[in-house]
């Protein structure tokens, strides 16, 4: 395999598709030296097809505002690949929502299924819809009119879409009722997030960001190290960093900043479990900005208009917003703050530019497909949990979740080992990869 000339030809047929160019590269990056001694995967042209998505959505969205005016925002659905099962994969609701990030993070979704050991092909979707300031209304119609589109191209046991930026459980729900109606049948199994109160499953919310953590305390303890005391930040204060922070404060670490559009707040004392309540309603407000929980907590924490996370002095960096959060220079002030560790439980949050700077600096970093499928995987639990008509306890699905990310982690060292330091990103792409891979040669070319 030549990247080089497999991004050449790329670049020419997907201009400006900057997010999912610079995933491919990544992944192709890591694999090329294993690819190279298969030829077997040369013949069946495994890497030319792996890059490109089974197929795409796209469709007109329709809905009408509060103020009574009709609303127009485009949806997608990318079904990238289903070696390994049926599609899966979250929508995004937001404002920057194109095809080249839902292409993106399609293909991180096909190998970090890949990881999880669950039966899951890789998919993405959603749309440039912007939730913020909308009132609840107005999120329930548009969801409704985004199922409208949808629901004939998902299914229980063809693509399972989920939540991701912008949809949570209220959104899952307008959708799956939506959904229902349409279909005339009672299938839970069709979308994951549900609520508990009919098909969700326990510990699906905190999901992401405990298995982000689980993740974290497995590097930890491969460096003889414990994350008692650690001062963590991460960045938002969605699902993730909610969850993140709720896991990171019970394993004894104390959570000194988080963030927002509009700038950082530091914790110097680390988060209580107020704070990370607060979180929530800071997010259902929908207003996007983090300002009020400095308000709230005014004694305790400090705002910082228009700085990003990555100021504040800490131990472990958590991304946990958006891709490419993470830049060059964000990382080299990590790095001059002493950072230790860094594990992207967003998809993709760190540049290569960052990756690089911390890798160069032996600072262990580990990437959002292996850090963040917690969130995935537990959406399998999910469905399997819909698929047998039963609900599992709290702790038996949190169990399952533990051991899937120490799986995950394993594989990672298996493939990542380089003379003393674990390259976490070379061991997530190549262990994700062979399976998709193999599984593409097993089914021939179709
Ligand atoms: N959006 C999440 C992710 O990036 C979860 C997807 C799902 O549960 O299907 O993995």
């Amino acid at each position: 395999m030549d990247v080089k000339k497999i991004m050449t030809s790329l670049e020419a047929k997907h201009p400006g598709e900057v997010e999912y160019l610079q995933a491919v590269h990544e992944v192709l990056e890591s694999i090329e030296e294993v690819y190279n001694q298969h030829p077997e995967f040369a013949k069946a042209k495994i890497v030319e097809r792996i890059v490109e998505p089974d197929r795409i959505f796209t469709f007109r969205v329709d809905w009408v505002d509060d103020k009574g005016e009709v609303q127009t925002n485009i949806g997608y659905r990318v079904q990238f690949n289903s070696a390994i099962g049926p599609y899966k994969g979250g929508l995004r609701f937001h404002k920057a929502v194109n095809l080249s990030m839902l292409k993106f993070l399609g293909f991180e979704q096909t190998f970090k299924n890949a990881l999880t050991t669950l039966p899951m092909g890789g998919a993405k979707g959603g749309s440039d819809f912007d939730p913020t300031g909308k009132s609840d209304g107005e999120i329930m119609r548009f969801c409704h009119a985004f199922m409208l589109e949808l629901w004939q191209n998902i299914g229980p046991d063809t693509d399972v879409p989920a939540g991701d930026v912008g949809v949570g459980a209220r959104e899952i729900g307008y959708m799956y009722g939506m959904y229902k109606k349409l279909a005339r049948e009672y299938n839970t199994g069709v979308i994951t997030g549900k609520s508990i109160n009919w098909g969700g499953s326990l510990i699906r919310p905190e999901a992401t960001g405990y298995g982000g953590l689980y993740f974290v305390e497995h590097m930890l303890k491969k460096l003889n190290r414990s994350i008692v005391g650690q001062r963590v930040i991460v960045s938002g204060f969605g699902n993730v960093a909610w969850g993140a922070a709720q896991k990171a404060t019970q394993l004894g670490a104390k959570v000194v900043g988080l963030s927002g559009p509009d700038g950082c707040v530091e914790v110097p004392n680390g988060m209580t479990n107020e704070m990370i309540y607060y979180m929530l309603e800071l997010r259902a407000s929908n207003q996007n900005i983090v300002e009020p929980f400095a308000k709230k907590f005014a004694s305790e924490s400090k705002f910082t208009a228009g700085k990003k996370v990555w100021i504040i002095p800490c131990d472990i960096a958590l991304p946990s917003a958006f891709q490419n959060e993470l830049n060059g220079d964000d990382a080299q002030t990590l790095i001059n703050n002493g950072v230790k560790l860094v594990a992207e439980i967003s998809n993709m949050g760190c540049t290569p530019e960052a990756i690089k700077a911390f890798q160069d600096n032996k600072i262990p970093f580990a990437p959002g497909k292996a850090v963040n499928a917690g969130g995935v995987a537990t959406s399998g639990l999910e469905m399997t949990q819909n698929a047998i008509h039963l609900s599992w306890t709290s702790e038996e699905v949190d169990e399952r979740l533990h051991q899937i990310m120490e799986s995950i982690h394993n594989a990672c060292v298996k493939y990542g080992q380089e003379d003393g330091y674990i390259n976490y990103v070379k061991g997530a792409n190549i262990a994700g990869f062979m399976k998709v891979a193999i599984a593409m040669k097993e089914q021939g070319v179709i």
